[in-house]
């Protein structure tokens, strides 16, 4: 279940909008409510409404909808040349945190400063598990 993944780089997927699936809820709910209101049939009534083409408006609500929803990281999910998550992978870290190396990690730069606040915080996670981590992160967004 993504819910319970987190990335070694901390990032946990049931805090993340892709991963708990908002964003393609939203475009399926949105597609949902366009057409249960009727707003195609009024949309010429109102500036520029005639210019969408809700057609394709709803075609690329179920896009998002259908492909935007991430596996989650443990499960190949998110960016597939990953160096956090290949590096972790090549030294069986299931979370940076166990790395004697994060004080000094480079490879979070790709993430900007988002990055650099993970990987701060995983330096000082004092020894939490992934799975404290994870709920950690949950309650903080419950
Ligand atoms: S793919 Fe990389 S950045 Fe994304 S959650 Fe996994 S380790 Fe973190
Ligand atoms: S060197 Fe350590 S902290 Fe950096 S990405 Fe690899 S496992 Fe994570």
């Amino acid at each position: 279940m993504v819910r319970d993944q987190m990335g070694p780089c901390g990032i946990a997927c049931g805090a993340c909008d892709l991963g708990n699936g908002t964003v393609g809820g939203t475009a399926r709910k949105t597609k949902e409510y366009l057409q249960n209101y009727g707003v195609s049939q009024w949309a010429p009534l109102v500036p520029g409404g005639d210019e969408v083409d809700f057609d394709e408006l709803y075609k690329s609500l179920d896009w998002v909808s259908t492909y935007t929803t991430c596996l989650g990281c443990e499960r190949g999910g998110g960016p597939p040349d990953c160096s956090i998550r290949r590096c972790a992978g090549e030294r069986g870290h299931g979370i940076c945190s166990e790395c004697p190396e994060v004080e000094g990690c480079d490879r979070f730069q790709w993430l900007g400063e988002h990055g650099e606040a993970l990987r701060k915080k995983l330096k000082d996670s004092g020894g939490k598990t992934k799975k404290e981590l994870i709920s950690e992160a949950l309650e903080a967004i419950e």
